[in-house]
């Protein structure tokens, strides 16, 4: 039996679309204007706290009815552009954000209009994402039959390099058998490794604890001796050591692993080699001697980075490459008869994309790398990159002559870490002054440092991944710094 409907009017005739599409065109302009000027001027636009009565502004509770696209453009200029994160300012230097690129929104305005959807299937969009996984592994050093997706972050590329690394290990069986019935597999990374590779262990169901966490050498990388030797232990032990995570980039002061080291460790035992390059990977196009903190990155496994952090790409966007292009596919295709590859047609085509991560469908973040790397080429991102490696260094001297900051530990990178000096406090007075210091910064002075702890203490800390940032901003910074960081040590010597 066929449902009947016994009353037509059941069905409306209407769509989603514009009744009226000359005032949708007006009223997109009338935004995209107050957009490119927000771009245009970010400079007066820092961090501030969200409005007073925005949680009411925003609030969905009397959403049954529609609301003009006049009213809608309103809300989206007055209410939701003003209380952004602040990352699109000059003096943003707080944890690791990507400022954000013109060609980014030029991106975003024809994906959005395409709404093509990249899990897979033979149109357009794929040719792109294509494109730009072609553009990393040459980037890279990494061969033509190696594979790549985008994701939203380096924490789900992760999880992806983890999970092709796991069932190498184990072997194809291990995917629909589970993890069971084998010894305990340990993986290896330094103490400073990002939390993204505990959460992925941990999702993959081996644990955080499977992560044995391998000394730093002084000042930076892992300690490989100590590595090896934890390696050795683990196998006596009866355990199955499955993966080495290194670091191109920690999150803390922007040191590296010698990835070298890691490569002849790896091959001797047989270990995955995945590297963990968030951020620090861009190095690669920043020149010398900054891309030599990469050598050795073509013999690796696996990489996971991000776009949206130092190529300054709109969020979210993140890759993994594998070298190993069928183990990729192997561990994640799965086609039941409605995903069923044609030879000709819309559902033909390969690789899909699908076959390659956790997500079917998937947008097209492809398209702002393409277009930042058409407008801009990878010279001038690389540039930049080294500008901002230029602009640590000229902080760290800036410090260096302050009377009351002090750096505490060298520039590897484009990360800054410094402090407040002692002046007879205590080391717990100085951990919440820095603090202090942090949120002053951010709530007065419209500039956001964040802060981490170095040998046990606070620090401030800026990662400079900011293409707007000018030398002028560096020494404002700094004496912005000095000036609150003298407010507050006065203060606490009086009481
Ligand atoms: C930011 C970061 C991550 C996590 O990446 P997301 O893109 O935030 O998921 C992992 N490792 C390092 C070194 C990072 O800086």
């Amino acid at each position: 039996m066929h449902y009947k409907s016994n009353n037509s009017k059941d069905i409306v005739e209407t769509t989603l679309d514009p009744a009226n599409w000359n005032l949708f065109r007006e009223q997109a302009h009338i935004l995209l204007d107050a957009c490119i000027s927000k771009l245009e001027n970010a400079r007066d636009y820092p961090w501030t706290p969200v409005d007073k009565n925005y949680t009411e502004k925003i609030s969905l509770a009397d959403v049954d009815t529609a609301r003009s696209v006049e009213d809608v453009v309103s809300d989206l200029i007055n209410d939701v552009l003003p209380n952004a994160t602040g990352n699109t300012h000059p003096c943003f230097f707080g944890w690791v954000h990507g400022t954000g690129l013109t060609s980014g929104l030029l991106a975003e305005i024809v994906s959005a209009t395409m709404n093509s959807n990249c899990g897979g299937r033979d149109h357009g969009a794929i040719y792109v994402e294509r494109e730009v996984i072609d553009w990393c592994k040459r980037t890279f050093g990494f061969p033509e039959s190696s594979s790549g997706v985008l994701v939203t972050g380096t924490s789900q590329a992760t999880l992806i390099a983890l999970c092709v690394a796991r069932t190498k290990a184990l072997g194809l069986k291990s995917r629909y058998e589970g993890i069971y019935n084998h010894p305990k597999l340990t993986c290896y990374a330094s103490a400073g490794t990002h939390s993204a590779v505990k959460k992925a262990l941990e999702v993959l169901g081996h644990g955080s604890e499977s992560l044995r966490l391998i000394r730093n050498r002084n000042d930076s990388g892992i300690d490989c001796l100590h590595l090896e030797s934890q390696i050795i232990k683990d196998i006596n032990d009866g355990y199955q050591p499955f993966c080495v995570i290194g670091t191109a980039g920690y999150v803390d002061h922007g040191g590296f692993d010698s990835i070298d080291g890691l490569v002849s460790i790896c091959n001797n035992y047989n270990i995955w080699l995945h590297i963990d390059g968030a951020f620090g990977i861009w190095a690669k196009l920043a020149g010398k001697p900054w891309s030599d903190f990469l050598y050795g990155l073509e013999n690796v496994d696996s990489i996971a980075f991000d776009f949206h952090k130092w190529m300054y790409l709109q969020y979210d966007c993140g890759a993994v490459l594998i070298k190993d292009g069928d183990a990729h596919k192997s561990t994640f295709a799965i086609r039941p008869d409605y995903l069923k590859p044609n030879s000709v047609g819309l559902g033909g085509g390969d690789p899909w994309f699908c076959d390659y991560g956790v997500d079917l469908s998937r947008g097209f973040k492809a398209l702002k790398i393409w277009t930042a790397l058409r407008e801009h080429g990878s010279k001038k991102l690389g540039l930049q990159i080294r500008k901002n490696c230029n602009l640590a260094l000229m902080m760290a001297d800036l410090l260096d002559s302050s009377d009351n900051l002090r750096l505490v530990c060298p520039i590897k990178l484009n990360i800054c870490c410094f402090t407040v000096l002692k002046n007879n406090l205590s080391d717990d007075n100085i951990d919440w002054i820095n603090e202090q210091v942090a949120q002053t910064l951010q709530i007065k002075y419209g500039i956001v440092l964040s802060t981490t702890k170095i040998n046990g203490r606070v620090v401030l800390r800026a990662a400079i991944t900011n293409h707007r940032t000018t030398t002028d901003d560096i020494v404002n910074t700094v004496n912005s710094a000095s000036i609150i960081a003298d407010l507050l040590i006065r203060n606490m010597s009086k009481t």
